[in-house]
């Protein structure tokens, strides 16, 4: 029933407009249009995330995506080879997000133009989702009825629903040692490079096990070689779907750094701040099952799979609101290489379609008494 065409001419679009995160005025005012067009209720907020109501029957249901891209992606060429959509190798595509968005307005137009059973609808696209989830944080929760929603925020082979995402904590300590003269006086100095560097070596980093990882992504300073550096900043991250497990985990990075300062009489400031709260369903949730219904209707088989990475659907099941992802196909995202084949892109929409339906079908079935047709939850991922 997705009209493919209309999907990628949506898409390609979007891609087109420049949209890196905190520059979203143009695409925001874009997608707004998109939504009006339809003649849907279209809300901006002040930091530019858009929330279109669509009326139905039924349990209100939300869709997530963002609408900015991480770069390099501006001046984005979409190129277009089988059936596979990429970026002239210069930028990234940016289907990360905007194939989220994209079949978000594929799925309300197909809805409204074929008149189909549909539950009231929140299409809610924000704003700087690549930068510590911000629009979604700054979202006004209250405005939002729904309980249950779908995001479309994914890669990974279609029909791959996401049960579990992890808890985020970004770590930032500033080593400060002891400035000399690096040729007259080195004993005077207290080398804070150094310093780091041990602290690092002593840390486990990378894989810690199945659901937690770590990582010390960026470090910066000394000024010359002639000094014994002073000054040495540091930043990293740790995750894991364990909240306990990634608790211990920072835990034990913040004491190497505590230990290794004060052996060689270096100070050490740390930050620790909690960029996302994790999640995890089951095949128990109820939009676990709308989704496996409909990934069932369009014939492929569920695959429930926990991912390594946060997105705004943390922040809204940290607020209350059960929403999971499900794969839009988009592949190597954040790198030029990134691509997207509008086959599994329509199957998505299609999946999305069939799961608003079920919703309602659910809806009405419950109204008669006859208990809420859920499929079969056997045997569904390993
Ligand atoms: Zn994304």
């Amino acid at each position: 029933v997705i009209n493919r065409d209309r999907l990628l001419d949506t898409f390609l679009e979007l891609v087109r407009i420049d949209s890196p995160s905190g520059e979203e005025a143009a695409i925001s005012a874009h997608i707004a249009n998109r939504f009006r067009e339809l003649g849907l209720a279209v809300e901006i907020s002040e930091a530019g995330n858009v929330i279109a109501r669509m009326d139905g029957e039924g349990e209100s249901i939300l869709l997530s995506a963002h609408m900015d891209n991480v770069m390099p992606c501006r001046g984005v060429k979409p190129v277009i080879e089988e059936g596979v959509i990429r970026s002239d190798g210069t930028t990234v595509l940016g289907g990360d997000d905007k194939a989220g968005v994209a079949v978000i307005l594929e799925v309300l137009q197909t809805i409204l133009e074929k008149d189909l059973p549909h539950p009231p609808v929140e299409a809610v696209i924000t704003v700087s989702e690549e930068v510590g989830l911000a629009g979604a944080k700054h979202l006004d929760m209250d405005k939002l009825r729904s309980k249950i929603g779908i995001g479309l925020d994914m890669g990974g082979e279609i029909g791959s629903i996401a049960i579990s995402a992890p808890y985020h904590d970004n770590i930032r300590a500033v080593v400060r040692g002891k400035a000399a003269h690096a040729g007259a006086c080195p004993e005077e100095g207290i080398n804070a490079i150094v310093v780091a560097a041990e602290a690092i070596t002593n840390m486990r980093i990378g894989r810690i096990d199945e659901e937690t990882t770590a990582n010390i992504g960026v470090i910066q300073g000394g000024t010359a070689t002639n000094i014994v550096p002073d000054r040495v900043e540091i930043k990293g991250e740790a995750r894991s779907r364990d909240e306990e497990k990634l608790r211990a985990q920072t835990a034990s990075m913040v004491e190497s750094l505590r230990r290794t300062a004060q052996r060689h009489g270096a100070t050490v400031d740390i930050d620790v701040h909690r960029e996302y709260v994790g999640y995890s369903l089951s095949e128990e949730d109820r939009i676990v099952q709308l989704l496996v219904q409909g990934v069932r209707a369009v014939g492929l088989e569920p695959l429930l799979v926990p991912v390594g990475g946060g997105s705004d659907a943390n922040v809204f099941n940290a607020r209350g609101i059960q929403v999971t992802n499900i794969s839009v196909g988009m592949e190597k995202v954040h790198t030029t290489e990134e691509y997207i084949a509008l086959d599994d892109m329509a199957t998505c929409a299609e999946i999305v379609l069939a799961s608003l339906q079920a919703a309602t079908l659910g809806h009405r079935l419950g109204k008669q008494g006859g208990g809420i047709a859920y499929g079969r939850h056997h045997g569904v991922g390993d």
